[in-house]
């Protein structure tokens, strides 16, 4: 556990673009960490290619913000582009491997590595160090918001749940399942259960589950002792925020029913929101986090909580690589630009 305050040099926003493998032409050029789109250059953190695996972009997006959140930290994780470019497969990965020993299959997302790194420091931080005694206990809730309404996805009888913001009882979400967990194998039942149920949705409405943002979160209370005080002294909270946002396409808003119009106008005001709540975040301008009116999206209200206080933001872009995909990659490099 490292108790010292926080480095104000290290940047908290971070942004990386991924590249889906699949039949690309020459519209897609890295150059180290800038990527050209049909000749427009666009410089992030980090680019990874088609090639890149599920653990080198781990290595540089994830495992930091484990590190971070054991400092006590907010630390979050966004994924952000349009449909079909990698957002689940690179935040969740698929759910048969989350099960598999990661030496083996090798196709864990984030989320699966991310907390068996965290249960592993945790396991070895436990107990005593240094003449402290660390006690640690994690909680987790995994929530969808489709239409601006939250579901709960470890109890799908739960659709429409209120957001309480008051100063007597801080934030939480009204009647959120949560669970805690003290080990790797408790969150992946959590991390199936959800993804399960999120998936349920998708064949009852036609492919909601690309309109819909979910939202994983755990939550780290940790309390020190030195050996020599009988009292736990010390207390930390922090928070890991998963999420996988809805896919932004022009055509959600533009093509098909009323029902995809009305969606397509939420995602796009919820979206404009988090950018300039990211963009906040970015310019470590906390104090003008309340300057945009993110009540008046379920997606930001939730976020502003994970971002309020020491916070560290990694986002990933996903890109198609196909030319047919070029404006919806500019789209996304842009948001990522604006976060950076
Ligand atoms: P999104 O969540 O952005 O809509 P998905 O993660 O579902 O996109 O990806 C679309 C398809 O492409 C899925 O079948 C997924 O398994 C596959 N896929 C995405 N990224 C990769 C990758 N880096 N390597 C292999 N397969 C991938
Ligand atoms: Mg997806």
């Amino acid at each position: 556990l490292d108790q010292k305050a926080p480095k104000a040099s290290d940047p908290s926003v971070k942004v990386a673009v991924r590249i889906m493998p699949g039949a690309g032409d020459a519209m897609l050029r890295k150059v180290s960490d800038s990527l050209y789109v049909d000749e427009r250059k666009f410089t992030f953190d980090a680019v990874f290619e088609s090639n890149a695996t599920q653990e080198d972009v781990y290595q540089s997006v994830g495992a930091p913000l484990v590190k971070d959140a054991l400092c006590g930290y907010n630390a979050s994780i966004i994924a952000y582009g349009q449909t079909g470019s990698g957002k689940t497969y690179t935040m969740w990965g698929p759910q048969s491997a989350m099960v598999d020993d990661p030496s083996v299959s090798g196709l864990q997302g984030f989320a699966p590595r991310i907390f068996q790194d965290l249960f592993s420091k945790i396991q070895k931080e436990q107990g005593n160090v240094d003449g402290k005694q660390i006690n640690y206990q994690c909680r987790c809730s995994f929530l969808e918001v489709y239409d601006n309404k939250i579901g709960d996805l470890l109890d799908p009888t739960q659709r429409d749940l209120e957001i309480k913001d008051d100063v007597k009882n801080g934030f939480y979400v009204e009647n959120l399942t949560e669970e805690y967990v003290s080990c790797y194998e408790d969150i992946t039942q959590i991390l199936i259960k959800g993804l399960s149920n999120k998936k349920t949705g998708a064949t009852k409405i036609n492919s909601k589950s690309s309109r819909s943002h979910i939202m994983f979160t755990c939550i780290i209370e940790s309390w020190c002792k030195d050996s020599s005080s009988k009292c736990f002294g010390s207390s930390k909270t922090s928070r890991i925020c998963l999420v996988d946002l809805a896919g932004f396409e022009r055509n959600v808003a533009e093509n098909a029913g009323r029902q995809h119009v009305k969606e397509g106008k939420y995602i796009k005001k919820s979206m404009s929101q988090l950018g300039r709540l990211v963009n906040i975040v970015a310019g470590r301008l906390p104090d003008k986090l309340d300057e945009v009116p993110y009540r008046s999206s379920r997606l930001t209200h939730l976020l502003r909580e994970s971002f309020g206080g020491n916070a560290k933001l990694s986002m990933i872009c996903t890109i198609r690589p196909d030319h047919k995909s070029s404006s919806e990659s500019i789209r996304t490099l842009r948001f990522g630009l604006r976060a950076r």
